[in-house]
């Protein structure tokens, strides 16, 4: 089954006994290390300031500990053994506290998708150069396809210029959002560019594996999400007479709207558990805050309108959940292209529903909610851009409407709607 009713009943498999194992270990290492850890990668980035992007000590500290856990590279079946049903709920937990807990088990994105599409397309230079460092968590990348002047979300738009010379690759154009840009350990950039502007719509393009220490490589600026800049950055990238041999090359030549698919897929979904972590946190949030906050007599949690929040939040994070899982164990059981619609919903209804819950916990903190004295506004933020980034809604929508107009109908209804009007007009005897 991919997508909308049909006759095969979906019923998931239960957690093997290591995925239950992992889970529980990703339960304690979040309680005893990840949580108390806030505060201190807080403090290290208030200490260093807005523009500083040095990684706070607590997070390389954290990935060891994850390691000796055996959390670690958990979003890689090939690596990890776990099915992606598996890793969905262990995904959540990361996103409880998504600046340290996903980088701990090496599982944070941009990183994750690049290294999906090292594993999947790299040749065995390439995933020895940079799948076995990413991998091992001794550097970080970062996917550059969106660039300011064209309208990024049709990726045929990309105007980056990707020109062969004799060995080489010659890659001129300017890039921006470049997660992971602004960290000192990034060391490679998977560029999406044209190759051949003359080709087919979808053969035009290609990406290439550009080390940030090229010649030409000029991280210009990082740009905040609502103010907040984020530890590892999202930047404004120029790539001016850039040269790397054509062994850089990732895939084939005109295969990169391809490969781009192919790592937005998984990306994407894991984008989504992990939101799910953030809007349960929100909601663990409110529930604390309507115990402790007292107005008009009592405790806020007293309020029917409060209470009525509180579970129309539990109520929407479980459709949320329930999406994704589906969406999960379709990717298990047929492939990432056949669970691409359910993703692209998950994609849409899950960081909708997590801001509205955030937004709900927002305003039960009442003025604490909108300054960054609570991490709520911080989360509404990236929740925000998540509905832009890796796609903005209106993209997944037109290709669901598409997929649904599309669709056989699981039955031949008898009538249309109009010969029952023209029934209901028949004089009745
Ligand atoms: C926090 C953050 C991190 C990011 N990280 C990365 C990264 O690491 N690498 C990278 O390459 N990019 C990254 N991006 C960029 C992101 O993927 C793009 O912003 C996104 O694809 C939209 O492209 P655009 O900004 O050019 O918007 P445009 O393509 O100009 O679209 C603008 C708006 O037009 C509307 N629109 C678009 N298509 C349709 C349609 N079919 N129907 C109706 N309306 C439509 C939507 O409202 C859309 O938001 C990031 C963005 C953010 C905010």
């Amino acid at each position: 089954m991919t997508f909308g009713p049909s006759p095969q009943y979906p019923a998931y498999p239960a957690p093997s006994e290591r995925a239950q194992q992992l889970y529980d270990e990703m339960v304690a290492f979040v309680r005893e290390e990840v949580l108390p850890a806030e505060a201190d990668y807080e403090r290290h980035r208030l200490a260093a300031g807005e523009g500083d992007h040095t990684v706070p000590p607590v997070i390389e500290r954290l990935k060891a500990s994850a390691r000796e856990r055996g959390l670690w590279n958990l979003f890689l079946p090939s690596e990890s053994g776990l099915t992606q049903l598996e890793y969905a709920p262990i995904a959540e937990l990361s996103g409880w506290s998504n600046e340290l807990a996903p980088e701990a088990i090496n599982c944070q994105a941009p990183d994750t998708g690049n290294m999906e599409l090292l594993h999947l397309v790299g040749t065995e230079e390439q995933q020895r150069t940079w799948l076995t460092p990413l991998l091992a968590g001794e550097i970080r990348s970062a996917f550059a396809m969106t660039e300011p002047l064209v309208a990024s979300s049709d990726a045929t738009n990309i105007e980056t210029r990707i020109v062969r010379d004799g060995d080489e690759y010659v890659i001129d154009g300017r890039k921006w959002w470049i997660s992971g840009a602004a960290d000192p350990r990034c060391r490679v950039l998977i560029v999406m560019g044209k190759t051949d502007p003359e080709a087919a719509t979808h053969r035009q393009q290609s990406m290439v594996i550009v080390p940030t220490d090229t010649p030409g490589v000029h991280v210009r600026r990082s740009l905040p999400v609502f103010g907040r800049q984020d530890q590892h950055g999202h930047c404004e990238v120029e790539l001016r007479d850039v040269r790397v041999p054509v062994t850089n090359l990732l895939g084939e030549e005109g295969g990169g709207f391809a490969a781009a698919q192919m790592r937005l897929g998984p990306g994407r979904i894991h984008h989504v558990m992990r939101a799910l972590g953030a809007g349960e946190r929100a909601l663990a949030m409110m529930v604390a805050r309507a115990k402790q906050r007292h107005a008009f007599g009592g405790p806020l949690a007293d309020q029917g309108a409060v209470r009525e929040r509180i579970a129309e939040s539990r109520i929407e994070l479980e459709q949320a959940r329930a999406l994704c899982h589906h969406a999960a164990f379709v990717v298990d059981s047929e492939g990432n292209k056949a669970a691409r619609h359910l993703i692209a919903a998950a994609k849409v209804a899950v960081p909708r529903a997590v801001l509205s819950v955030i937004d709900r916990a927002i305003q039960l903190h009442g003025g604490a909610g909108v300054t960054d004295a609570t991490m709520l506004s911080a989360l509404y933020g990236w929740h925000r851009a998540m509905r832009i980034f890796d796609g903005p809604d209106e993209a997944h929508l037109t290709t669901l409407a598409r997929a649904e107009l599309g669709r056989e109908p699981l039955f031949d209804l008898p009538e249309t709607l109009l010969s029952q009007f023209r029934d209901l007009d028949e004089p009745t005897a």
